[in-house]
């Protein structure tokens, strides 16, 4: 199994090599997200990688039974399987049932995919919904030996699965690396080795989220749900498995080793990662002040946004880079994004003008079988786009009149735009309110500097005029450590 296939270039362009495994639907499953806090750009790439994957084979002609899972339970604050639940923690902090933290945010990673034009995948499955599955899994690896009990808690012995099976062929990590660079943790931790991972584990008294086993009253391991849904939905072998880079180890390792000993071969056929998102050339992270979510990004209501940016801006920009380069994030990439989305899109609204003629000067066929050729290899966005933009130069040309299409070239022209930029892409012309919203972000921008500049000069009846002001016209404005925000209510 190689984690680098280039399965488009050489499967799909001949559509008789891809046949699905399980016909007749292609079965092709994404890790989906831990719901435990707002939406940001690290949901957006990997959901828009694989939108464009489930658009183009259905293109194709597949029957696609695309599975996307929302982890609810079992993710822990450090791949060690130690800390919190992190869905558990915001409902302590927040005082809240676990569950209504669960569905908040589950709605608010719908809503904000609706934005970006995301299709929603044919099953969203939950990983509290199938315990029973996973602890079919649990009991399976334990009476084949592969796993071990611990005061409640079972394990999978990695070292044991190595000496038969190897460890890490996903990642090209070797268990003898593993062995130095975790060594420190041993001693602290009820497992053999550091690097074993959490089938099951053993709920603390004050866990909200447990459910009874032999075992005892506990919660799946992380990495289990993806086994026990994908089996359940795709069959114990299906064709592609997605996620983000980050996913690659431990946590697609760790499927592949469960799926390994419980059902004799790992779990699909093919695996994609799309690679990670920088900002400003830094990783994004929370202690760094650079985490933006993509509320924050569509309202320019973060500090190191200049304005805000469409979803369309952000579609756009993310799908010019191929799924397995890193992407960095800047207003003036993001400026230049927004103006090439409006070149793009000025390009489409002209080809009714274009008058034809009897003869064409500009070959349709090669621009459709270039942009098949880019789509083909790997997903190439970058290059199809390019190639739009070629078309694009020609279209305008023709408007004109310097340029000569037959009409049925043109009608071609158009079918073909409209399949790559809107059906494929998924390239949206955007309402104007858009337009409007910007607007207002930037007076209200210079609302809340001038409320800013009252506080600094300790005159406190100003400010408070302009907060209940704005109040009473629908706009709330939250004060936080990093200045204030505001949001229509
Ligand atoms: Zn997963």
């Amino acid at each position: 199994m190689n984690s680098q296939l280039k399965i488009f270039n050489t499967l799909l362009k001949n559509k008789e090599l891809f046949q699905p495994i399980n016909p007749p639907h292609v079965g092709l499953y994404v890790c989906g997200p831990t719901v435990y806090g707002d939406p940001h750009l690290g949901h957006a790439r990997p959901a828009i990688t694989f939108d464009i994957l489930f658009r183009y084979l259905q293109h194709l002609g597949y029957k696609v039974r695309y599975v996307r899972n929302i982890t609810d339970v079992g993710h822990l604050e450090n791949d060690a399987d130690e800390g919190e639940d992190k869905i558990a923690q915001k409902a302590r902090l927040e005082q809240l049932e676990p569950m209504e933290v669960v569905q908040y945010y589950t709605d608010r990673y719908h809503k904000f995919m609706d934005a970006l034009n995301v299709k929603s995948p044919s099953i969203e499955p939950r990983a509290s919904g199938h315990i029973i599955e996973q602890l079919a899994i649990v009991d399976n690896i334990v009476q084949k030996g592969y796993a071990y009990e611990r005061n409640g808690s079972v394990y999978f012995d990695v070292e044991r699965y190595n000496q038969e099976h190897k460890y890490g062929i996903l990642s090209g990590r070797v268990l003898e690396d593993l062995y130095s660079t975790t060594r420190q943790l041993e001693g602290q931790s009820e497992k053999k080795n550091s690097f074993d991972f959490a089938l099951w584990k053993k709920a603390s008294p004050s866990h909200i989220m447990r459910w009874p086993s032999k075992y005892s009253d506990g919660f799946p391991g992380w990495h289990l749900e993806c086994t026990a849904m994908s089996a359940r939905y795709l069959g114990q072998t299906f064709d592609i498995h997605g996620g983000g880079m980050d996913l690659l180890f431990p946590h697609h390792e760790c499927e592949i080793a469960q799926s390994t000993i419980a059902h004799g071969h790992g779990p699909a056929r093919y695996w994609m990662h799309n690679n990670m998102i920088t900002i400003n050339g830094q990783k994004m992270g929370k202690s760094l002040g650079n985490f933006i979510t993509l509320e924050e990004f569509f309202t320019g209501n973060h500090a190191l946004l200049t304005k805000a940016w469409s979803p369309m801006t952000i579609r756009f920009f993310i799908l010019q880079a191929q799924y397995r380069s890193t992407v960095d994030f800047s207003n003036e990439a993001l400026m230049a994004a927004e103006k090439g989305l409006q070149r793009l899109m000025d390009g489409l609204a002209q080809l009714p003008k274009i008058k034809t003629g009897n003869n064409s000067d500009y070959d349709v066929n090669a621009l459709e079988q270039k942009c098949y050729d880019a789509l083909n290899d790997d997903l190439n966005s970058p290059i199809l786009i390019a190639h739009l933009f070629d078309a694009v130069k020609a279209i305008n040309s023709a408007a004109d009149g310097k340029l000569s299409f037959t009409e049925q070239d043109l009608q071609k022209l158009n079918n073909l735009m409209g399949l790559f930029v809107n059906d494929i892409l998924g390239l949206q012309v955007e309402e104007k309110s858009e337009g409007n919203s910007e607007l207002l972000n930037n007076v209200m921008g210079v609302v809340l500097k001038i409320r800013q500049e009252a506080k600094n000069n300790k005159d406190w009846a100003t400010s408070d005029k302009i907060r209940d002001e704005l109040a009473a016209v629908g706009i709330t404005v939250k004060d936080g450590k990093d200045g204030a925000s505001w949001e229509i209510k």
